[in-house]
């Protein structure tokens, strides 16, 4: 016989509904929070069914209440810009994608694992940060337009102005030719990375690899005027395919880097080599070398180890940051391997797709 539950005073049956009625106020006062996060959540069961979201999944996913409750989210998202993303597993945040009920805004949208088999979307807003951004990069672009034909008609002036006629101001005049050079040059150089970030795709063009390094090189020989050491190796066979005016800066802004960056003597080599996945161009050198504690900052917008030895150099500060727009824009990758007082080789990883088999008529 099975023994009679032991018997609950009233005292215990008291705290036991104390208990629970404040666990139920507890539990209704976190769906209320929750319910009124400005971000968009929505409950996944394991059979990928939605068991419950939130007012700010109503508005950005365009869920509805009741009707959706049960129904499968690919099913329910199945045209949206989430429904390739769903179907590929969530592994990975998805950036900037239309909201699915709001076509003005973006959404960042994450894919949490919750309890033991269920899942959590998270989808945030931010329309109002790609604003700001927005506004952030057309301040840029302007400020740049507007320098430009200032600073041409001074530069054009200077360069009218013979230091022979003027003998005792000749010092000053090349120095002021210098600077108006480089104003110009920081200009431009705004000018190609506003012109970069606001690109998503670019030509998609056959680009002679044979004839870009051997121009690549030449202008690393006319920049080290002797005194360094370039060599060329070149054994991928391969053309790449993009954009040749924006691949041809990138490459060249890395040599240029390590011709700049290298004291007289040393040793610079560009080359461009087969490796699993696609192929590497990449330039060493046995220069200055970089900090690890800079590597990760490199390419950011003016960002210099150095600022006088970068300015001294004639440099802009902006250089890096247009080899990573390029590169993203050709779906390759920077790497960055440095050792202060040895050298640096920075490395630009090409996948196969973006690989022609050189004077050949395919795309493969
Ligand atoms: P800059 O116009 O100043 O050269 P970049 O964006 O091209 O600007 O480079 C950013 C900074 O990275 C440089 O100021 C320099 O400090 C460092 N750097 C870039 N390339 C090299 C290199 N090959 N060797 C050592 N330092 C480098």
């Amino acid at each position: 016989m099975m023994p009679a539950p032991a018997a609950v005073s009233p005292l215990q049956h008291d705290r036991f509904m104390t208990r629970s009625r404040r666990l139920a106020a507890n539990l209704r006062d976190l769906r209320n929070a929750a319910s009124q996060l400005p971000d968009a959540v929505v409950l996944i069961d394991q059979q990928q069914q939605i068991r419950w979201f939130n007012h700010a999944a109503e508005s950005l996913l365009g869920l509805r209440r009741p009707q959706d409750r049960g129904v499968l989210l690919q099913q329910r998202m199945a045209d949206s810009e989430l429904a390739g993303w769903l179907r590929d597993g969530a592994l990975e945040p998805l950036n900037d994608a239309t909201a699915p009920g709001q076509a003005d805004s973006q959404l960042n949208v994450s894919m949490l694992p919750f309890g033991d088999h269920e899942q959590l979307l998270l989808a945030r807003d931010i329309s109002h940060l790609n604003r700001l951004e927005q506004i952030r990069r057309d301040f840029v672009a302007n400020v740049s337009h507007e320098l430009r034909t200032p600073l041409t008609v001074i530069h054009g002036y200077l360069e009218l102005i013979d230091p022979e006629d003027v003998p005792e101001l000749a010092p000053v005049l090349g120095e002021m030719r210098a600077q108006s050079k480089r104003m110009g040059q920081i200009v431009e150089d705004l000018l190609t990375l506003s012109r970069l970030e606001t690109q998503h795709q670019i030509a998609d063009e056959r680009v002679p690899m044979a004839s870009l390094l051997a121009t690549v090189r030449k202008e690393a020989d006319a920049l080290s005027q002797g005194r360094h050491r370039i060599l060329l190796e070149s054994s991928a066979e391969a053309d790449l395919l993009g954009s040749p005016k924006d691949l041809h800066s990138a490459l060249s802004n890395l040599v240029s880097n390590a011709v700049r960056y290298t004291p007289a003597g040393g040793t610079i080599t560009i080359r461009w080599q087969r490796e699993p996945g696609g192929a590497v161009y990449s330039v060493s050198d046995t220069g200055f070398g970089i900090p690890a504690t800079h590597l990760a900052r490199l390419t950011e917008r003016f960002y210099r180890i150095s600022s006088s030895r970068s300015r001294d150099s004639g440099g802009t500060g902006l250089g890096l940051s247009i080899v990573k727009h390029v590169l993203n824009l050709h779906q390759a990758q920077l790497q960055i391997e440095s050792a202060p007082g040895v050298g640096s080789t920075f490395a630009c990883h090409f996948g196969h797709a973006r690989l022609l088999t050189p004077g050949g008529s395919d795309d493969g």
